[in-house]
């Protein structure tokens, strides 16, 4: 039985224990979430490395009679220093780390490798990106998230009369009307044309604008999308919605979406 073992993995939140003693939770492309003590006192150079949104490779000890994961190293590669600079990039990779630990993202094996992936890319992108381009990107992630649990609706077409939301030509043109609103309906799972729409109840107002961004993110490349525009008022529809559906889909109340209230 081998109990050490290697791996890269993703700090996603690190907690006080005891008087000087961590436990931290990681994210790795083989194992998934999973937490290991990072015992205190003397290796501050180990401490140091093994912060939230560094990303590298670690080393630990599976102590099975103490039912523990220990980290006997880890050597950070990615340190993405922004993240705990400024404050509504620290508050989206908290948010994105809790979502991770409270909901794996899904656990099969082949998923591992998309989480790894799609995580990771958020955080490169939230280090490199303009406050304003985060904003945006965090709620890229989200929707993409919601794939990768199962549970993304099908931005594509009308939920009732299958009427295609995304048309190329629109796209590329630029060319939509933004006073045009189409709708998500919550009991149906889908989104609605405001044909379809007109007379119905207890829907989430989206503009035709965000309604194409939405069904780019599962159509078209990331390149494609990120030339697309998103008005402010495009931007708030998305985020009420992309919020709700996350918070409603997962049944998870986050902690850090409280402390977030009014950054994120
Ligand atoms: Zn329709």
């Amino acid at each position: 039985m081998n109990r050490s073992f290697s791996t890269d993995a993703l700090v996603l939140s690190s907690r006080i224990i005891g008087e000087d003693n961590r436990i931290i939770s990681f994210l790795s492309p083989e194992r998934g979430v999973f937490d290991a003590v990072l015992y205190g006192g003397r290796k501050s150079k180990l401490r140091s490395m093994v912060s939230p949104f560094h990303s590298g490779k670690g080393w630990f000890y599976n102590d099975e009679t103490r039912h523990s994961i220990k980290i006997t190293d880890f050597e950070a590669t990615n340190f993405r220093p922004s993240l705990r600079e400024n404050l509504y990039k620290t508050c989206a990779a908290s948010f994105a780390s809790e979502l991770v630990i409270k909901t794996h993202g899904g656990t099969e094996t082949e998923e591992l490798s998309q989480l790894w992936i799609l995580v990771n890319g958020f955080l490169d992108g939230l280090e490199l990106s303009s406050d304003e381009d985060a904003r945006l990107g965090t709620l890229r992630f989200l929707w993409r998230y919601l794939s990768l649990l199962g549970v993304q609706p099908d931005s594509t077409e009308c939920a009732v009369c299958g009427r295609q939301f995304l048309k190329s030509d629109d796209v590329f043109l630029h060319k939509n009307n933004d006073n045009m609103l189409e709708y998500y309906d919550e009991a149906r799972h889908g989104f609605l044309c405001h044909e379809c729409a007109a007379g119905q109840q207890n829907l989430y107002p989206l503009t035709e604008e965000g309604m194409q961004y939405l069904a780019a993110l599962s159509l078209l490349s990331p390149s494609e999308v990120r030339k697309l525009p998103v008005h402010a008022d495009t931007y708030q529809k998305m985020h009420d919605l992309l919020y709700t559906l996350i918070v409603s889909e997962t049944g998870v109340k986050f902690r850090t979406l409280d402390a977030g209230e009014g950054i994120l």
